[in-house]
């Protein structure tokens, strides 16, 4: 039997941070920069402080949690997740890839394991983005993607400024955000989907994440009354919605990767006895493919063309609003996943992520991958989330075969720890 990680520690610290912002239904809801979601990042630092390990914050509230290597020089291995949560959130969604990141960063303590490359635990601020606007909204301020002058003006929806947040947080007065030169970022997360429970695999080896393109679409005819008006005359958005209704589903159903959701429906003014006026809906469309989710796209625009042609009596209004391209985690990463999954005899299987992480933002600039352990019955988000322990300690002990293989290249192989 391998050593690895110690499954007891874990598990309790996922249960106390669970505890810090309670919801009654046995959920966390740690909105970010909320006083809930500062207590469990003071609970969380407490726990890196009693080891000495060294802590960096920066301007947008990220957390860089060091574990030195032999050679200060070289390039960090980055481990991380999460800890804010969703008003209902649950137990393991985040905070998962967090606390087993310490528990690797631990685990190589506990075992006086020295690495080449230094360990930088990362947790990233908002990622959730249900409080705040943008989500994954550290890890892109960091990566460059998002401006952090732009974001600290995002207020939620008591009017409460990020900006000042920050300021009571006191994150104003740390460096500005910047991903450090880093040899790579590995972040374990539940799966939030069904897959890996559905077939019985511990590991999901996630080679990357789906692209998502968002539209809005809206159909606009007359209102009139329900009942002088013959059908025929009417000009009526609800026939246009029932064959777009059609189109999207027909779509979600090219290939069995394909997403299609419609989340939103809104008639307005939405009586019994009115003709609507207009029709608001809003399409999700998602594909692991990039030239596959261009097709589904192109499907989408020519059928609202046609409709478009065929409904002359509305008019159609169809718009691009949020596009993320398909990502692809790295070969190198995604097999050294492979092996520790199979080097333990854990079951696994490739997967794609359907969610957005902060992984995402992170693949556009460093070597990066994820792993999946099953969460019951694929929900997330709720307070009924769960991962089981067996599964939590097999996720964080291939998070720590990665971690300890890239940390240690260059150095003589370290082939298991004695714990
Ligand atoms: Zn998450």
């Amino acid at each position: 039997m391998r050593s690895g990680i110690d499954g007891d520690r874990l598990w309790a610290r996922l249960m106390a941070m669970a505890e810090v912002g309670p919801t009654p239904e046995g959920g966390s809801c740690r909105q970010t920069l909320s006083d809930a979601d500062e207590a469990g990042r003071a609970l969380f630092l407490g726990w890196c402080e009693a080891r000495g390990y060294g802590i960096r914050k920066d301007r947008i509230g990220n957390l860089f949690i060091r574990r030195p290597g032999l050679n200060p020089e070289a390039s960090p291995v980055l481990i991380g997740s999460h800890l804010d949560t969703q008003p209902t959130g649950g137990r393991f969604d985040g905070v998962l890839g967090v606390l087993a990141g310490l528990e690797v960063l631990e685990t190589l303590d506990d075992a006086a394991v020295e690495t080449a490359r230094p360990i930088d635990l990362c947790v990233w601020t908002n990622e959730e983005g249900c409080r705040f606007q943008p989500a994954m909204m550290g890890s892109g301020v960091a990566c460059g993607m998002l401006d952090l002058e732009k974001v600290l003006t995002a207020r939620d929806c008591a009017g409460i400024a990020l900006a000042d947040e920050i300021v009571r947080h006191r994150y104003d007065r740390e460096a500005a955000p910047r991903l450090p030169v880093a040899d790579c970022y590995v972040e374990l997360h539940i799966e939030q989907g069904p897959i890996l429970e559905a077939e019985a695999k511990t590991i999901g080896i996630v080679t990357g994440g789906q692209g998502i393109r968002w539209y809005e679409i809206s159909v606009h005819g007359e209102e009139t009354h329900a009942g002088p008006v013959p059908m025929a005359l009417r000009k009526d958005p609800v026939p246009v919605l029932m064959h777009l209704i059609g189109l999207v589903q027909a779509i979600g159903r090219l290939d069995e990767d394909a997403r299609c959701t419609i989340g939103k429906i809104h008639l307005s003014p939405g009586a019994i006895n009115v003709v609507p006026g207009r029709a608001d809906m809003t399409v999700d469309l998602r594909h692991p493919n990039e030239e596959v989710l261009d097709r589904m796209h192109r499907r989408l625009m020519g059928g609202i063309e046609a409709l478009r042609q065929s409904h002359r009596e509305t008019d159609l209004q169809a718009c691009l609003t949020w596009h993320s391209p398909v990502v692809t985690f790295d070969g190198a990463l995604i097999e050294a996943v492979r092996a520790s999954a199979r080097d333990r005899q854990l079951t696994h299987r490739d997967i794609v992520s359907g969610a957005g992480h902060d992984a995402f933002n992170l693949a556009r600039r460093v070597p990066t991958t994820m792993i999946f352990v099953p969460c019951r019955e694929g929900i997330s988000h709720n307070p009924r989330e769960y991962a089981s322990l067996t599964d939590v300690m097999a996720g964080a002990n291939v998070l720590l075969d990665v971690t300890l293989a890239r940390s240690s290249e260059g150095q003589p192989k370290v082939s298991s720890l004695s714990v």
